[in-house]
């Protein structure tokens, strides 16, 4: 596992790098060629240190008979660094990180990133070609790991996913959506109680940050289990591309590959620091409503509200107004429906109590 707080490997100014290793010092070009760093093989592809390949990794046959496999895009950079994992669609109908993938990996250069990414854009690929959450057999994913090589497809793919991905990756980001007809806040979730965590995390820069325990049987509690650091992003709804989510998105992803040193401060859209601290929150729940009916929402995601206010209407067909709800706790809006027809008892808006205290930035962070 490499030391993600560690002086990023490949620079040569930097005190306590690796002034010795050839492997990084600016050797002469001839001596360079000598010691190339190893190729990295995965799936179906063998990446020389200085290239990137797409490829695949086989998981099963779909009914129809055809194979079916899971794409990869492999940036193995010249420069020795960090292993990291994009992954999205864990989710099968979240395709907005598909698309934070494809921009936050624009322009990133293998010969001179350090390190290696590996992007999954699409993990859940049964669910992606039907536009489902879940897997054919209506398991989800992201409560089936560490899952099995003989366990149910879900598991199955969990575990493909474990060993094939997670295993050789330092630090992995999976990105997801709201679902349900639910779009969330640009959002990282994470144990933010643990210092590299916590570290990238902020470095990631969206505006809100939860910390949220290890889930069973999710990707992110596996991983950990491994001694991954992971990060998860939750932006924008299902089926949908968010224009916001997806900006917040790729900047954060591109600001997490700087700070772990793989590539520099200027290729990151807005730069390194993001503008404001991230509210950050460890407490956060649902509103419902009360009566069946129309709902006409009066509050937008990001918002703050003060609990007892009202923060949507529900009418009947004819513009009767059944009732009023109320926000049950004073926080930031950081979910909620874009479906008005609601049954009573429905969640509608997800409100996160918002810590006094400002998101300290570590020490480290101030470099
Ligand atoms: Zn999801």
């Amino acid at each position: 596992m490499t030391d993600i707080d560690a002086t990023p490997e490949h620079d040569p100014t930097a005190p306590g790098s690796e002034l010795d290793d050839t492997l990084v010092a600016p050797a002469p070009p001839s001596r360079r060629r000598l010691i190339r760093r190893p190729s990295f093989s995965i799936g179906d592809v063998d990446v020389a240190a200085g290239k990137s390949e797409i490829g695949e990794i086989p998981v099963s046959r779909l009914v129809t008979g055809n194979r079916i496999s899971i794409p990869i895009n492999v940036i193995h950079g010249r420069h020795e660094g960090p292993v990291v994992w994009l992954s999205a669609a864990v989710h099968g109908d979240e395709i907005g990180g598909v698309e934070i993938i494809r921009r936050a990996l624009l322009g990133i250069d293998p010969k001179t990133l350090a390190g290696t990414i590996v992007a999954v854009p699409i993990v859940n690929v049964h669910g992606f070609l039907n536009g489902d959450r879940y897997l054919p057999d209506r398991r989800d994913l992201n409560r089936s790991f560490p899952g099995s090589p003989n366990g149910s497809l879900a598991a199955r793919i969990a575990n493909l996913f474990l060993t094939e991905i997670v295993n050789r990756c330092d630090v992995g980001i999976d990105l997801h959506t709201g679902s349900d007809h639910r779009t969330n806040l640009a959002q990282i979730r994470a144990d933010l109680d643990d210092p590299r965590t916590r570290d990238l995390a902020l470095a990631f820069g969206a505006p809100f940050m939860m910390h949220a325990k290890l889930r069973d049987g999710s990707m992110r509690a596996a991983a950990t289990a491994t001694g991954s650091t992971v990060l998860l992003f939750e932006g924008g709804e299902a089926w949908r591309f968010d224009r916001e989510a997806i900006a917040v998105g790729v900047a954060g992803v591109r600001r997490v590959l700087a700070r772990l040193g793989m590539i520099q401060d200027d290729d990151v859209p807005g730069g390194v620091d993001p503008a404001a601290v991230p509210a950050e929150s460890r407490s956060s729940g649902w509103v419902r409503v009360r009566r069946s009916g129309i709902a006409g929402i009066d509050v937008e995601l990001g918002q703050m509200v003060e609990r007892g206010e009202i923060v949507a209407t529900v009418r009947d067909s004819v513009g009767r107004r059944l009732s009023q709800t109320r926000a049950n706790r004073t926080g930031m809006v950081i979910g909620l429906t874009r479906q008005p027809i609601v049954n009573q008892g429905d969640a509608i808006i997800h409100i996160a109590e918002i810590l006094d205290v400002p998101a300290t930035t570590t020490e480290s962070d101030t470099e």
